[in-house]
């Protein structure tokens, strides 16, 4: 855990463009962005992946989503993808919670 690269980015040890903060999550602004937005909305608690989500974190899910959805009203995104990817071979690479939210 100590070495995740979002816990680092969440406790501000690493530079990110944050574009959103509160108690549960943060989202910051993707490196690589494959779309006109790109954000990434990461929940505090360190989780693996999705297959990792325990009773309970469906909340943490659910607020993840509408997060996600206020901002991509807040950046007038008409329509966008959301995406969570689980495990390495469906193109997780880092292996701490994350929404995608792309939008054009
Ligand atoms: P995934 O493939 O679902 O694990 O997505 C990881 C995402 O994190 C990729 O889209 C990367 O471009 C992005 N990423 C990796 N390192 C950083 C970073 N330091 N700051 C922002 N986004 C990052
Ligand atoms: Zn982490």
């Amino acid at each position: 855990m100590n070495d995740c690269i979002f816990c680092k980015i969440i406790n501000k040890e690493l530079d990110s463009e944050i574009v959103h903060e509160d108690d549960i999550c943060v989202a910051f602004k993707d490196i690589h962005p494959k779309s006109r937005v790109h954000l990434l909305v990461v929940p505090r608690k360190h989780i693996p992946t999705v297959a990792d989500l325990e009773e309970g974190d469906e909340k943490i899910i659910g607020h993840l989503i509408k997060i996600a959805k206020d901002l991509a009203e807040k950046n007038a995104c008409d329509s966008y993808k959301l995406l969570f990817n689980v495990g390495e071979a469906a193109g997780q690479i880092i292996f701490h919670v994350h929404l995608h939210m792309m939008g054009n």
